[in-house]
């Protein structure tokens, strides 16, 4: 009886709620029953339960009693043993990096990490900095013929490449869902092999990851220094490239920067390494709109006000995750509070985030962007010449290095060639007037800043 209203129940969410909200969330559950009011579920992992009780708990709630079932309570527990039961296109296991097993229907047990069901490539916010990537981790994940072989994506931290390796994973289960897809960091991957090593088994562990149609390695600058898990996946990697097999591999930096053997980077490179750039303005603030909208289902109440979401995106530059970090904290911040979020309260509650974000800029870099922007040399910069044509672009240096850095006036005086520090008062000063009369330095100024603290 029980069963068949969390059937009802399920149908009307799977109605309602959109597909991909559904089997993100919804399917993966495992319906336990109902037990003096609590209606009990098994869930892969925790952070799913969280998830579907913050979300959907009380929707889920009202409409078992719809059906006819009195549930006060919700709740979700993580099985102890994985359950044998194929969750289609779920991620199976607990939350975190340890190394888990899915079991995915038929398929032999396969090692890999814990997806996460947000990194998918509907979440993922395309913009110039990152297109190209997108562009390949999408063509990996459609075609069934190897590509580019192998897909070395690498950028800095909190790009978004683990995202991108894992909405390859779930694109290829949903599209293609008898491939043998394997999906780990680095570290898993030496973890696996020194345990076998240790059981003396390394005979399976080679079988097994030499028989898989896709292998995915995240962070393989991780494998730097441990000669014995390079040779390893050095011989895994080729024996799957001579099978025709996809390799898809990330690292924070480039293939000739990471420290493993030149024989290993120069067969990384191979194929397509593409480079995922920080993201620009533009693209921070469409990936914070984006993720503002998610912060929304939790907190309709929530109003952020107008600007606040381009403050955030002006600000925090370096690191999408921290960005996302932030939005966060202002939703939670502005749910307490009760009141519209204002740039003020943002600044206010954002405080120790803004401070590390905040860039530095140095007298060096001024000096040069300054000098390419005026089609000049850097020497002409320090040089003695007095030439307007060379003394204003130093004079507009000056004011920027005043005003963007720390530095003291004596201190950008010495490094604007040896000059005294009242020469750069004085700059200060000129350029301040003349900002105020003349478009076109006030124009260069902001030019300049902007692509100082881009
Ligand atoms: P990396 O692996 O490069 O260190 P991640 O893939 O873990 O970075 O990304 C960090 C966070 O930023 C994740 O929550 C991810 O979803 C988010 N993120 C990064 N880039 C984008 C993007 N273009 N669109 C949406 N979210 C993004
Ligand atoms: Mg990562």
């Amino acid at each position: 009886m029980e069963n068949d209203c969390w059937g009802l129940v399920k149908s009307h969410l799977e109605a309602t709620l959109g597909n991909d909200a559904f089997s993100n969330w919804i399917e993966p559950l495992d319906y336990k029953g109902l037990n003096s009011g609590t209606a009990q579920f098994d869930a892969p992992t925790k952070f799913i339960g969280n998830w579907v009780r913050r979300s959907y708990g009380n929707r889920m709630r009202e409409l078992f009693l719809e059906y006819g079932a009195h549930v006060d309570r919700i709740e979700f527990s993580v099985p102890e043993s994985k359950p044998t039961r194929a969750v289609k296109n779920a991620p199976v296991g607990t939350v975190g990096n340890t190394a888990t097993t899915h079991t995915r229907g038929d398929l032999e047990k396969l090692p890999g990490s814990v997806l996460d069901p947000r990194f998918t490539f509907d979440r993922f916010v395309v913009g110039k900095p990152n297109e190209l990537a997108f562009a390949a981790a999408k063509r990996v994940a459609d075609s069934s013929a190897v590509g580019f072989n192998p897909l070395f994506l690498y950028g800095g931290v909190g790009l978004g490449k683990t995202h991108l390796m894992q909405s390859i994973v779930w694109e290829i289960r949903r599209s293609r869902p008898e491939a043998r897809v394997i999906y780990l960091s680095a570290e898993q991957f030496m973890h696996r092999f020194v345990q076998a090593l240790r059981r003396n088994d390394t005979m399976s562990f080679k079988e097994m990851f030499r028989s898989i149609d896709v292998l995915m390695v995240d962070d393989v600058q991780f494998i730097a220094g441990k000669n014995s898990t390079q040779q390893e996946f050095f011989d895994t990697f080729n024996a799957l490239i001579d099978q025709n097999k996809q390799i898809v591999i990330s690292a924070d930096r480039a293939p000739g920067d990471i420290e493993i053997e030149e024989r290993i980077t120069s067969r990384l490179q191979w194929g397509m390494v593409v480079d995922v750039h920080p993201a620009d303005y533009e693209l921070r603030l469409g990936i914070i709109q984006a993720k503002a909208e998610l912060q929304r289902e939790f907190y309709p109440e929530v109003v952020i006000m107008p600007g606040v979401l381009e403050f955030l995106a002006q600000r925090i530059s370096q690191n999408v995750r921290v960005l996302e970090g932030s939005l966060t904290r202002l939703f939670a911040f502005g749910s307490l509070a009760g009141k519209p979020v204002s740039i003020e309260m943002a600044q206010e509650c954002l405080s120790d985030i803004l401070r590390a974000s905040d860039r530095k800029v140095t007298i060096d870099e001024i000096i040069r962007k300054v000098a390419t922007y005026y089609n000049l040399k850097v020497n002409d910069i320090l040089s003695a010449r007095r030439a307007r044509a060379i003394a204003r672009p130093r004079q507009v240096g000056m004011y920027l290095a005043k005003k963007l850095t720390q530095k003291s006036l004596p201190e950008i005086g010495r490094r604007f060639g040896g000059r005294d520090h009242t020469t750069v008062m004085h700059a200060v000063k000129k350029i301040d007037e003349l900002k105020a009369t003349d478009s076109s330095i006030e124009e260069d100024i902001e030019l300049l800043r902007r692509s100082l603290e881009a």
